[in-house]
């Protein structure tokens, strides 16, 4: 894998406007991503230590699928293993990070288009902690989920995003944690280890790194008919929708960077990007 340092001299040189935090996707890959020290776990870390600091973090994770849309309202979210087949280790690893009832309520209010549900059951999944843990190790920030509700199109999630505009400005990282290609069926198991990606795969990265640079949107939502490789790269959305949360928060002065440009086992990528100005 490439050297990270580029992108660590970009992020401690990035000037931010103070009054507004920036946003992320993250890809977020392997659970195992949680506990490993590798090149994905060190740009988090990285990542974590170079933003200005949020008052809470909400994240909209792959793995939390509902009906409606709800946000964790609970003051201390319990650590989910939302997974099979890992070792023990992975198991083990609790993430004490509080909740925030507050801006689970404010969230609420700022969503218009639909009426959002408090929850109390959830936690933090996978897709949430295995990337904030490395990012906050102290465990010292709220963090939040915002749900997705499966029943819906790309379009409503791409809405209901630009609702949540307000929380930059109150200092809240939002962040998008799912994987903008992911086929886990077509995964080579045997090149796990290496930057190799099918051509699908190389294709859909490309595009969608194109449509985000040029702001087409429209495109990204209309992801089906974007081009024929984009059924292998999306079989299903579950792992997509949260990069249209991302582009919803985008505010028009800001930039975007990619980063962690990989891909794992061919049909992943680890492409991720933060906004900011
Ligand atoms: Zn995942």
């Amino acid at each position: 894998m490439a050297s990270l340092q580029p992108f660590y001299n970009f992020l401690k040189n990035l000037k931010y406007d103070g009054n507004l935090m920036p946003v992320l996707f993250i890809g977020h890959g392997s659970p195992m991503n949680g506990i490993e020290d590798n090149n994905f776990s060190k740009s988090w870390a990285t990542l974590g230590n170079t933003i200005p600091k949020p008052k809470a973090v909400i994240v909209i994770s792959a793995h939390w699928l509902t009906k409606g849309t709800h946000v964790t309202a609970m003051n201390q979210p319990k650590t989910i293993h939302d997974f099979g087949g890992f070792p023990q280790e992975l198991f083990n690893v609790q993430y004490p990070a509080p909740g925030n009832p507050e801006i689970a309520l404010e969230t609420q209010k700022l969503i218009t288009s639909t009426q959002v549900g408090l929850d109390h059951e959830w936690g933090l999944d996978h897709g949430t902690w295995t990337v904030v843990r490395h990012m906050y190790p102290k465990a010292d920030i709220p963090v939040l989920q915002l749900s997705i509700d499966y029943h819906k199109p790309a379009e409503y999630h791409y809405n209901l995003a630009t609702q949540l505009a307000e929380l930059r400005k109150k200092g809240v990282l939002v962040i998008g944690s799912g994987n903008m290609v992911h086929n886990l069926r077509e995964i080579a198991w045997n090149k796990m280890n290496e930057d190799f990606g099918y051509d699908w795969a190389l294709e859909m990265n490309t595009i969608f790194k194109e449509k985000i640079v040029e702001g087409d949107y429209k495109a990204l939502l209309d992801y089906q008919s974007l081009n024929k490789a984009a059924l292998l790269a999306i079989p299903s959305p579950d792992h997509y929708f949260p990069m249209i949360y991302t582009l919803g928060l985008r505010n028009s002065k800001d930039q975007v960077t990619f980063f962690n440009d990989y891909f794992v086992g061919g049909s992943l990528t680890m492409t991720s990007f933060i906004y900011n100005n």
